[in-house]
């Protein structure tokens, strides 16, 4: 027997007021994977990634994160981590406040608590920045501070919207490898935002482009550079490199 697939969408689709959102979108992502959702400003990635968050409810469709239903299951339920482009940080807050304020409202034990918030800083390279508020640190910094949130969530699944597009080239390959970490270090499905095609090509395993509120391909970067499915596809991601 095929083993379920970690996150799975069947036909979904969502729409506000006859304003078409996404449509036809079906999704299966092994456990482990890092899927970029990739395409053009309005092409529907926001909106797949808040479906896939329970943030939104689709229209039609059955979205499933280990087999169990995103649209009926409680927020505590759904098991995942979110890090948004605009970091989403507490600015009255510390690093370590920050990173571990989703602990102290599961009242997770100061000294647990101090054990997740070191390995955390130590992944992301943030040791020595404990006391600091976000506003004393700069973009790719503040970046790490959300991802060692995620971190210490300890969650099987990443949601991640454009997570890289605030930061300037030099910093963005750094933050890309501590990215990339998440996944092969600690194990997280991660499924990333991005409209840097050369992003989404370098960093994922399996690539879903988006045009229209439509996937056209789903597959290996290999498979979309040798074998697009169509010219937008062939167009978007270019020669590979
Ligand atoms: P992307 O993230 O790829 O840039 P989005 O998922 O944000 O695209 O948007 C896809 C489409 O859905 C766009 O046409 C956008 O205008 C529309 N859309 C997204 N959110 C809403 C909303 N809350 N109300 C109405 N339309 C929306
Ligand atoms: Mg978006």
């Amino acid at each position: 027997m095929m083993a379920a697939p970690f996150v799975h969408m069947d036909s979904v689709a969502k729409r506000w007021n006859g304003q078409l959102g996404v449509e036809d979108i079906s999704l299966s992502i092994p456990r482990g994977s890092f899927v970029a959702l990739l395409g053009p400003s309005g092409c529907g990635k926001s909106t797949t990634l808040r479906l896939l968050s329970g943030l939104e409810l689709p229209d039609e469709g059955t979205i499933t994160i280990d087999g169990r239903n995103v649209t009926t299951a409680a927020p505590s339920e759904r098991n995942l981590s979110m890090v948004f482009q605009s970091y989403a940080l507490f600015p009255h807050l510390s690093v370590a406040e920050n990173v571990v304020f989703g602990l102290k409202v599961r009242k997770v034990a100061a000294s647990d608590r101090r054990e997740k918030l070191t390995r955390a800083l130590e992944i992301t390279g943030l040791l020595g920045y404990e006391n600091r508020r976000p506003g004393e640190l700069s973009g790719g910094q503040r970046q790490r501070v959300a991802l060692a949130r995620a971190i210490v969530a300890n969650q099987p699944l990443c949601l991640m919207d454009e997570p890289l597009s605030n930061l300037d080239a030099k910093l963005r390959a750094s933050v890309r490898k501590d990215i990339k970490k998440l996944q092969v270090d600690l194990g997280i499905t991660v499924i990333y935002v991005t409209h840097d095609q050369t992003e989404a090509m370098s960093m994922a395993d399996m690539v879903v482009l988006m045009k229209d509120g439509h996937i056209q391909q789903t597959g290996t970067p290999e498979e979309l550079y040798y074998r697009p499915a169509n010219t937008f596809v062939a167009e978007f991601v270019g020669a590979p490199p």
